[in-house]
């Protein structure tokens, strides 16, 4: 069940008045941290849009970013088949766990997630500059020349699977993600967007 602020009391809090809050990644799925949250703390996360939590050691509402600003923007809440459980999925402001990594989990994330970390990437270097990176070298050059690589290697990736060279298969097609992420990032899209037509056409 998708949680609202006016649906809270749905949530079991005679088993515990603190229920376990697990935060995923809304674009990757990447499990970032949990923490705890009283009804306090939920209530403060909509309000604010800001995952908060009920810390046990500093025994207070603690909204994850206060100090550090990694914020958890809050995308939805959900609660598990016997409502004493949450899941929220939030867009990470930076690293959410306070050792520098993406995930208090450490790198135990999906492979398939990396898609999701290499469009930031790829956005983080928009603006950057061109003699240090390729991509932001991509940037510079006309939308023609990004139209234009995606083209070369998807005829690359054919060619490659023509020839039942597996390799090179594997090399192509990781230059034509790459490619196709950077071209979409250009015409103001996200990978996530082709993925919803994908779900579309599967209903
Ligand atoms: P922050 O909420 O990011 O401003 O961090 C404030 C303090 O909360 C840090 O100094 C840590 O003690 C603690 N902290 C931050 N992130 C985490 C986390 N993911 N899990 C547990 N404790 C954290
Ligand atoms: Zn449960
Ligand atoms: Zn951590
Ligand atoms: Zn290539």
């Amino acid at each position: 069940m998708q949680l609202t602020p006016d649906n809270l009391t749905q949530l079991d809090f005679d088993k515990s008045p603190l229920i376990p809050a697990i935060v995923q990644d809304a674009l990757t799925g990447v499990v970032l941290m949990q923490g705890f949250m009283n009804s306090e703390a939920i209530a403060v996360t909509f309000a604010k849009g800001l995952v908060t939590f009920y810390s046990r050691s500093k025994q207070r509402l603690w909204t994850k970013g206060e100090s550090s600003e990694n914020y958890l923007q809050l995308v939805s809440a959900h609660t598990d088949c016997d409502q004493d459980a949450i899941l929220v999925l939030a867009i990470p402001k930076g690293p959410t766990c306070h050792l520098g990594t993406s995930s208090c989990f450490g790198d135990a994330a999906p492979e398939l997630a990396f898609l999701g970390d290499l469009e930031r990437v790829i956005a983080s270097r928009r603006f950057a500059d061109p003699d240090t990176s390729y991509t932001a070298s991509l940037f510079a050059k006309d939308l023609s020349r990004s139209c234009q690589k995606v083209g070369e290697e998807g005829v690359e990736v054919a060619l490659a699977a023509m020839k039942n060279d597996k390799n090179e298969l594997l090399n192509e097609s990781a230059d034509l993600l790459y490619h196709l992420s950077v071209l979409l990032q250009r015409c103001d899209l996200e990978l996530s967007e082709v993925v919803k037509v994908l779900k579309e056409r599967h209903k």
